[in-house]
């Protein structure tokens, strides 16, 4: 009974709602991926465990603030920061830190064990998320703090910021904004299907019968409306 009412607490917490801005995570993503979530395009559950584990995330996250709200050497000077209001991103950093002499950007990320071991360098994905922060809150150094959620183990990289990357990436999710309101699907990724955001993509299906190349929207609608009817 209660296993039942728990998964459908997190399913229906989960439901979609419409997106209508980009947020940092989207940064350096697929962009077919992004799309389809600004449509609303129809893609897999994901899984009420799987949601758990993201809720796992966010404790975990809590845990690790709790411990550097009263660390000495450093001082949060914020946590939970929302980026400045901005009118097609938004985003909120983990933390901004000073030591005294400098201020950095925390950007805790929790993942399992497996994974964790092999974690040799930051994820390009987080370090494009990182410098985002970075930009807006015109801060110079980062610190992207990775916690393997089943051993509490801790990696930590600090990034400096890199305005050319930043710059990139804004102007990255600026022409996808001009193909959302277009409504133009953007291109498949390269290494689609292995690719790591391939394998885990829940538009994987309307991907597949997407094709490779850009093509609009309403008409491929239209077919998966009547191939799905
Ligand atoms: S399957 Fe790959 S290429 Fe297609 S939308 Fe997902 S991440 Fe992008």
């Amino acid at each position: 009974m209660l296993k039942d009412l728990i998964n459908q607490f997190y399913l229906d917490r989960h439901k979609d709602r419409k997106k209508t801005r980009f947020y940092i995570t989207d940064a350096g993503k697929c962009r077919r991926s992004v799309f389809f979530k600004f449509k609303n395009a129809p893609k897999e559950e994901i899984e009420a465990r799987i949601l758990r584990l993201f809720d796992h995330g966010d404790y975990i996250h809590m845990l690790i603030m709790k411990s550097l709200f009263s660390a000495r050497g450093i001082h949060v000077v914020a946590s939970e920061v929302d980026i400045p209001p901005k009118t097609i991103i938004g985003g909120r950093a983990d933390a901004i830190i000073s030591d005294g002499k400098e201020l950095y950007v925390v950007d805790i990320k929790s993942m399992n064990s497996m994974v964790f071991r092999k974690l040799e360098e930051p994820k390009p994905e987080n370090i494009d998320q990182l410098q985002l922060y970075l930009h807006f809150f015109k801060i110079k150094k980062g610190i992207l703090l990775y916690v393997s959620k089943d051993t509490q183990d801790l990696k930590e990289f600090i990034i400096d910021y890199d305005n050319v990357r930043a710059k990139r990436l804004l102007q990255e999710l600026s022409e996808l904004k001009v193909k959302i309101d277009a409504d133009t699907i953007p291109s498949r990724l390269v290494d689609w299907p292995q690719g790591w955001q391939c394998r885990y993509c829940q538009y994987r299906e309307i991907c597949h019968m997407t094709g490779e190349k850009p093509i609009k929207w309403e008409k491929f609608k239209k077919r998966i409306q009547t191939e799905k009817a």
